[in-house]
């Protein structure tokens, strides 16, 4: 399917080829030192991500599912605790708080934004929450996602946060290098933790992640508890796990690193051109004010959308759906994660409507116009 396609919807291998020679430099330098796990490339990679993201830590893990679990570790979530998340979200957000033991509550969204609306804080801390199994569970932490590389409303909802002392995480993986009023993402909370999945706005070629902080004492745990609970070789001071980052990856991230902020403005230029030649055709994505976008995603919204998707693919346009069933009604969590409020109206609308077009740095100006005109054609009444 994906060979007939004229224009991919992500294209990893693209990101490969657009700096080969400097990629393929950096896997021989690494195979050539002999040391393959925790060097020299993740320590400098960590410095480099932490000195890009305004944190003054980081900590190379093995995936953005791990970052977000070893955050909450290191935060002291587990069994009892209460974790208030959207529900509008990869399933790694949720899988993270029932890997820690501790309790999903999930709020709905703000609908033009696609991330968490504000005031699901107010009505989760006042114990306005149905739909799971056993006691109401009391929020100890919320994990905040910047859904498609937009920053979900930080100032409102830290300050409810700190005001009912619950933990802030923010789900980075899908906005690295966004800001909010100047400030960096994952700077608004007590940790951060961002995937390096080969099609984020900063991919590794394999699985990846980082989790960042400016709580020294923080980032020192969640190193520990990277390897097996060790602050020194073969003694477990604390009930860790393995979640490493490899030093292949690590030296081909550092490559990337230094083209992200570039591929990011390119992101927005094709989100830009995006949102003339596609005006009055069909609902756009909002930006924030004050925000910086990275545009992750470029998603319109669309009725029938099985049909648009066949159609634009029959045009040799790929598209794909992130994410056609919320996390309450997946199969393996119905009936098991609280909603805050009656329901997750907000959630469930957009699950039904959301298309993320093509979208990433290395499309050109001609396949750009090719799925403006494709849309077109196919929303045309
Ligand atoms: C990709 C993603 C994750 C999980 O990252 P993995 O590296 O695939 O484990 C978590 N949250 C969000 C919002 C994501 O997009």
């Amino acid at each position: 399917m994906a060979a007939t396609l004229r224009v991919l919807q992500a294209d990893p291998k693209a990101g490969y080829l657009a700096h080969k020679a400097e990629i393929d430099a950096a896997v021989a330098r690494v195979l050539d030192t002999g040391w393959y796990i925790l060097g020299q490339e993740v320590a400098a990679f960590e410095k480099e991500f932490a000195a890009f993201a305004g944190a003054a830590h980081g900590v190379g893990v093995a995936n953005g599912t791990d970052a977000l679990e070893i955050a909450l570790r290191g935060l002291g979530i587990g069994p009892g605790d209460g974790v208030l998340t959207v529900s509008h979200t990869a399933v790694a957000t949720v899988a993270a708080i029932d890997l820690v033991g501790a309790t999903p509550v999930l709020g709905d969204i703000e609908p033009a934004f696609y991330t968490l609306d504000p005031k699901a804080l107010d009505a989760a801390f006042a114990g306005d929450v149905t739909g799971g199994v056993g006691g109401k569970p009391k929020i100890k932490a919320v994990i905040v996602v910047h859904l498609y590389g937009q920053p979900a409303d930080m100032t409102a909802i830290a300050a409810t946060a700190k005001r009912h002392g619950a933990a802030i995480i923010e789900d980075c993986a899908q906005a690295h290098g966004a800001r909010l009023g100047g400030k960096h993402v994952g700077a608004f909370g007590d940790a951060a933790a961002f995937s390096l999945y080969p099609t984020k706005n900063l991919g590794a070629f394999g699985d990846g992640g980082i989790v960042t902080t400016n709580d020294s004492t923080l980032a020192e745990k969640i190193r520990a508890l990277r390897e097996y609970g060790w602050h020194q070789r073969y003694i477990s001071d604390l009930k860790g796990m393995n979640t490493r980052l490899d030093e292949l990856h690590a030296a081909m991230l550092r490559v990337r690193l230094t083209y992200l902020a570039a591929d990011n403005a390119r992101r927005n230029a094709i989100a830009d051109a995006y949102d003339r030649g596609l005006a009055g055709v069909c609902p756009l994505p909002a930006r924030r004010a004050g925000a910086s976008h990275v545009f992750h995603q470029y998603v319109i919204r669309v009725a029938g959308r099985a049909a648009v998707q066949e159609r634009l693919r029959d045009l040799g346009i790929g598209t794909n759906v992130h994410y056609p069933v919320p996390v309450h009604l997946q199969p393996a969590y119905k009936g098991q994660t609280w909603m805050v409020g009656g329901g997750l109206a907000a959630t469930e609308q957009a699950a039904g409507e959301v298309l993320s077009l093509p979208m990433f740095p290395q499309l050109t100006d001609t396949q750009v116009a090719e799925v403006i005109a494709a849309v077109k054609q196919v929303l045309a009444k």
